[in-house]
C-alpha cells in the first residue's frame, strides 16, 4: 500500500467536425499500489476519456502519459479495461476458451499446453464455471458475461485494472456480486483500479481515494472517505448532498441545477461558475487552480481558501 505506481498527465483535444474538444486537461494524478481510484463527475466530464487514456488506448495529442507498472512479467499487459457492456465487448461468435485465451496466447504469457487449464482457471477465479469453456458468449446471463470479461482482462495479469461504468449496466443484486469480486481480487492479486461511475454509492463503496471531474478538469481529490463525509468544492457538494440515501444504494446523481456546459466551449474562469451557488464575480474571469487542501485534499475553487458560511442548496 502506498506505494507510487503510476502518474497521469494529459491535456488532450479530440477533434470534433468543426472544433476541438478539450475532454480532459491538464489532468494530473498519482495512482498509488492496491488502490481503488474512483472517479466521479456528470457524464460528460471526461471521465471516460481519462481511464482510456490510462488504459493506453487513447493517445494524448499533447503531454505525456507516464506509466511505471512495476510488475516485470514477461508479455503482461500492464494495464486493462472493464467496461460497462458485456454484451458488445464480448464477440458473441467465439468461444469462451478463445475469448480469454486468445490474448495470454499471443503474448506468450502461457505455454499452449497450459492454455486450457488457465482459461478454467480464470474463469474459476472470476466465479464462472471453467467446465462451461466451450460455450459462447451468448449463452451467458448479463453478469456471468461481466465475469467472463474481469476474467479475460485478468488472464493477461494487469496490474491495473481501469472500470469504467463497469457495473452499470448491472442488476442492483448482481453489481454487489461484481463489486465484491473486485475486491477478493484486489486481496488475491494486488490489484490496482481506476473506478469510473457515474453512480456515487457504487464508487463511496468500492474506493479509496476520489477524483471529482467537471468539464475535463478535476475539481477535487482526496481520501474517499473525507470527500464523502466533507465534501469541499461546491460543485462536489451538490453530487454529494444530492444522493437519495436509499437502503437499495441504487445512488445516482441528482441533478444539478442547470445544463452541462458544451465542452466546445466551456465558460470562462471556474467551468462551474454558471451553476454554482456561491459564484463570486472573481469566478467568471479567474480561472481556480487545483491546490492542495487540509488532508492530504486538493480542491480547485476561489473559495475554499476563505470557505463560505452559506449553505449551498441546490435546486
Ligand atoms: Fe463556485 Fe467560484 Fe468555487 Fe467555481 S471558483 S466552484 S464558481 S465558488
Ligand atoms: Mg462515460
Amino acid at each position: 500500500r502506498g506505494d507510487f505506481i503510476a502518474r497521469g498527465l494529459s491535456r488532450i483535444g479530440l477533434a470534433e467536425p468543426n472544433a476541438v474538444v478539450h475532454a480532459v486537461e491538464d489532468v494530473s494524478f498519482d495512482l498509488r499500489k492496491g488502490e481503488v481510484l474512483g472517479v466521479v463527475g456528470e457524464s460528460g466530464c471526461g471521465k471516460s476519456t481519462l481511464g482510456r487514456m490510462v488504459a493506453g488506448l487513447l493517445d494524448p495529442s499533447e503531454g505525456e502519459i507516464v506509466a511505471q507498472a512495476s510488475g516485470a512479467t514477461t508479455g503482461a499487459l500492464p494495464m486493462q479495461m472493464i467496461f460497462q457492456d458485456p454484451f458488445s465487448s464480448l464477440n458473441p461468435r467465439k468461444r469462451v476458451s478463445e475469448l480469454i485465451g486468445e490474448a495470454p496466447r499471443v503474448h506468450g504469457i502461457v505455454p499452449p499446453d497450459a492454455l486450457d487449464a488457465y482459461v478454467a482457471d480464470m474463469m474459476d477465479r472470476c466465479g464462472v464455471d471453467g467446465n462451461y469453456r466451450d460455450r459462447f458468449a451468448h449463452q451467458f446471463s448479463g453478469g456471468q458475461r461481466q465475469r467472463i470479461g474481469i476474467a479475460r482482462a485478468l488472464a493477461v495479469r494487469p496490474e491495473i485494472l481501469v472500470c469504467d461504468e463497469a457495473v452499470s449496466a448491472l442488476d442492483v443484486s448482481i453489481q454487489a456480486q461484481i463489486v465484491n469480486l473486485f475486491m477478493d481480487l484486489r486481496d488475491e492479486l494486488g490489484l490496482t483500479y481506476i473506478f469510473i461511475s457515474h453512480d456515487l454509492g457504487v464508487v463511496e463503496h468500492i474506493s479509496d481515494r476520489i477524483l471529482v471531474m467537471y468539464l475535463g478538469r478535476i475539481v477535487e481529490s482526496g481520501p474517499a472517505e473525507q470527500i464523502f463525509a466533507d465534501p469541499q468544492h461546491p460543485y462536489t457538494r451538490a453530487l454529494i448532498e444530492g444522493v437519495p440515501r436509499l437502503e437499495r444504494r441504487r445512488t445516482v446523481y441528482a441533478p444539478i441545477k442547470g445544463d452541462i456546459p458544451s465542452p466546445i466551449d466551456p465558460p470562462k474562469g471556474c467551468h462551474f461558475h454558471p451553476r454554482c451557488p456561491l459564484a463570486q464575480p472573481q469566478c467568471k474571469v479567474e480561472r481556480p487552480a487545483l491546490r492542495d487542501i487540509a488532508g492530504g485534499r486538493q480542491a480547485a475553487c476561489h473559495l475554499i481558501e476563505r470557505p463560505a458560511k452559506k449553505e449551498i442548496s441546490i435546486g
